[in-house]
């Protein structure tokens, strides 16, 4: 009798606090703001399928440049600038549902409090993501600025004999081994350094996971949104272990060739995937032959 397959799913696969969060938030809104229009700034999460079912109860995604329509606005998990928001709240018709993830908030202040202290304040993270555009300003611009990489340090820095005071911070989601190797390169700056690590443990987390199932399984479905960075980083990840790793957003994405011969087979998702999404993909796999 040849062995049933095992499916193995990460515990950290699927939605994060933060998202759960949001997500919760915008469901609840059609029922807590009666007749209301509501809609998200961008769409609240990188997930079409649940943009596309928010989008059926009402709650709809508006362009972040455009004006929101009179009604009910929620702001996503990522945050939205300090002037935005500013110019939401002098708006009378409109009522905000904050849905900005508490880590992201905290790191604003942090850019907030250590930009007004005087400190020039550098934060890892990818220029153009919604969420370091809402932490950039809410530092001077004078004295706040965003790498990529050890390299983007300016060399003045390093060069001068006045002693600086640098705070150093990250995008929820960078790589704890790269905000490692910045701060530790800052280390050797004259002047003061202080350090704040914001990187969200839901990300590491579910990044060590997937590595680790990767190595264990025959073959591994990363689950989430083509256009949800921490999907596809997952699947970088777990591609670079187990070459037979696919990314699929649903059920109707899986090939059954993938799984032939395959006695196990790994699983993990983004962290804007919701549960029914992994359901679904557990399930077919669970009637499939190995
Ligand atoms: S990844 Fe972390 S910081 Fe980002 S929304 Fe989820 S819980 Fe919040």
């Amino acid at each position: 009798m040849p062995k049933p397959r095992q499916i193995k799913i990460a515990d950290t696969a699927g939605f994060c606090f933060g998202v759960k969060r949001a997500v919760n938030l915008a469901n609840g809104a059609p029922e807590k703001f009666p007749g209301s229009q509501i809609s998200t700034l961008g769409p609240i999460i990188h997930n079409p399928q649940v943009v596309n079912q928010l989008a059926e109860i009402g709650v709809k995604p508006v362009e972040l440049s455009h004006a929101p329509e009179p009604g009910v606005v929620i702001i996503r998990s990522h945050g939205i600038t300090k002037k935005l928001l500013y110019e939401l709240k002098q708006r009378p018709d409109l009522t905000l549902v904050d849905a900005t993830c508490p880590f992201v908030r905290r790191a604003q202040e942090i850019v907030a409090e250590m930009s007004a202290a005087g400190y020039q304040v550098i934060i890892i993270g990818e220029p153009d993501h919604p969420e370091v555009a809402g932490l950039i300003s809410y530092g001077d611009p004078q004295n706040t600025q965003v790498i990529t990489s050890r390299n983007d340090i300016p060399a003045t820095l390093f060069n001068s004999r006045r002693p600086s005071r640098i705070a150093l911070l990250a995008q929820t989601t960078q790589s704890q081994q790269l905000y490692n190797e910045i701060a530790t390169a800052l280390l050797t700056i004259k002047g003061e350094l202080r350090c704040f690590n914001t990187i969200c443990t839901a990300t590491s987390g579910r990044q060590s996971e997937a590595l680790k199932l990767a190595q264990e399984c025959d073959c591994m479905l990363i689950i989430g949104g083509r256009n949800s960075a921490n999907t596809n980083r997952l699947y970088e990840l777990s591609k670079e272990k187990q070459p037979d790793t696919y990314h699929i957003e649903t059920v109707e994405d899986m090939n059954n060739e993938w799984f032939s011969g395959k006695r196990t087979i790994g699983i993990s998702a983004g962290a804007s995937t919701p549960q029914w999404l992994i359901d679904e993909v557990v399930k077919k796999l669970g009637n499939s032959e190995p």
